[in-house]
């Protein structure tokens, strides 16, 4: 049987409601000390502090006690993926990594991007200069990202969404969880992996995740996750959740943000949305442009 998906823009809000947001959540004091992904009970195993969402992203307050040391170092290989995804536009921003704000490196060029304590940001070129070029006041860079693997971006997204769950939903996806922890695990889920993405949103300097629950009856997957990071807005679907099996597949409806659907400059309507379901070492071309302000 064929998987047939319709996006859909304009119902969102009548079809899911917020389920849990990363501002609201908490570890039960029932599940400290027992890693919601492998079982492990033994205390001294869990020596880390485990982030709800990345730190690289902004967070320093929200922080799971349920997850061992040895899931967190497996879910650390997905972060770093991730944050080669998205480090070179987020890097124009204050976003406070473990340490400082992170430095950009750009392996092609050889320039490096980095926000100071002071409010600037700072660009520094050793060589060429072609990556950027600066027009009426505005100056545009590009850069070739560090490399990453799709699959790994989105088990990382995955990750994040059924940290937030409570416990009784996060059962039902008990299927998911060898594919989670094992980084060579590739499989085709019923829901594919495709990330929904916008890398021009309005900018945040603290991660924003929210988990959305089906309210109504309504052909699609019972929770989506909306996640945003800097620039950087992602949507997806959940796969591998055992009251899905019910839905029909030959007929899915997929409702999303508005801000995924892009209009090229010929007038026609288009969907952001990627097939991340692939090991390949992906690079890929970005750009950013800004305006300049003469210092006084
Ligand atoms: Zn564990």
């Amino acid at each position: 049987m064929d998987v047939i998906i319709n996006y859909e823009v304009e119902n969102i809000s009548d079809v899911y409601e917020e389920y849990v947001t990363m501002g609201e959540y908490k570890t039960h004091k029932s599940e400290y000390y027992i890693c919601k992904y492998c079982g492990e009970t033994d205390i001294e195993k869990f020596k880390s502090k485990a982030h709800l969402i990345p730190e690289f992203t902004g967070n320093k307050d929200w922080f799971c006690f349920n997850e061992c040391d040895s899931c967190n170092n497996k879910f650390s290989v997905y972060e770093y993926n991730l944050k080669n995804f998205g480090a070179f536009k987020n890097a124009h921003l204050p976003i406070y990594g473990k340490k400082k704000y992170p430095k950009y490196v750009d392996g092609y060029h050889n320039f490096t991007i980095q926000f100071q304590q002071n409010g600037t940001l700072l660009m520094s070129a050793p060589e060429n200069t072609d990556f950027f070029k600066i027009e009426n006041n505005r100056i545009q860079i590009k850069s070739v990202t560090m490399p990453f693997v799709p699959l790994n971006v989105y088990k990382c997204l995955f990750k994040i969404a059924i940290s937030m769950m409570e416990i009784n939903d996060f059962k039902k996806f008990e299927s998911g969880i060898p594919w989670l922890t094992d980084k060579k695990l590739k499989i085709e889920p019923k829901i594919p992996h495709t990330m929904l993405y916008n890398p021009n949103g309005k900018p945040v300097s603290k991660p924003i995740a929210v988990l959305l629950k089906r309210k109504a009856e309504y052909n699609c997957p019972e929770f989506s996750l909306i996640f945003i990071w800097g620039f950087l807005i992602f949507q997806i679907f959940l796969p591998f959740n055992s009251s899905d099996e019910d839905l029909d597949y030959s007929n899915l409806k997929l409702p999303i943000l508005g801000d995924f659907v892009t209009k090229s400059k010929d007038g026609k309507y288009g969907l952001s949305h990627y097939n991340m379901n692939s090991f390949d070492k992906i690079q890929t071309l970005e750009k950013i442009n800004f305006g300049l302000k003469q210092k006084k």
